[in-house]
C-alpha cells in the first residue's frame, strides 16, 4: 500500500499478538527475534507493548517514508489491518 509506507501509525499504536504457531520456530514464517513470549500460545510483536510503541519490524520515520522489514513474513493481525478499516482510521 503506497499510503501506508507514508505512514506507520498502526506499528506504532497497537498491541500485536498472534499464534505462536505462526512464528518460524513452529513452522511459521514469522522471525522468533523479533518476538516476545506472551503465554504457551501467543506471542507479540518485540516493542508493540511498551510506550512509545513501535514494532521491532518497523523500519524508517513514522509519518515519513517506513518500510515493514518482514513485510512478506508479517503475522495475521498486520494482514488483517485494512487500510481505511475503522482500526486504520
Ligand atoms: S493501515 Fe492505516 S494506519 Fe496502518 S500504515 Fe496504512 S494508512 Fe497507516
Ligand atoms: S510486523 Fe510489520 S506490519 Fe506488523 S506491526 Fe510490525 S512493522 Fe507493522
Amino acid at each position: 500500500m503506497d499510503d501506508c509506507q507514508h505512514c506507520g501509525a498502526c506499528c506504532a499504536a497497537y498491541r500485536v499478538d498472534f499464534s505462536v504457531q505462526e512464528l518460524e520456530s513452529a513452522g511459521g514464517q514469522v522471525p522468533d527475534g523479533l518476538t516476545v513470549a506472551v503465554s504457551h500460545s501467543i506471542c507479540r510483536m518485540r516493542g508493540t507493548d511498551h510506550l512509545p510503541v513501535r514494532c521491532a519490524a518497523l523500519t524508517g520515520t513514522v509519518g515519513g517514508r517506513v518500510a515493514c522489514g518482514i513485510y512478506e513474513w508479517r503475522p495475521a493481525p498486520c494482514h488483517e489491518l485494512q487500510i481505511g478499516s475503522p482500526a486504520c482510521e
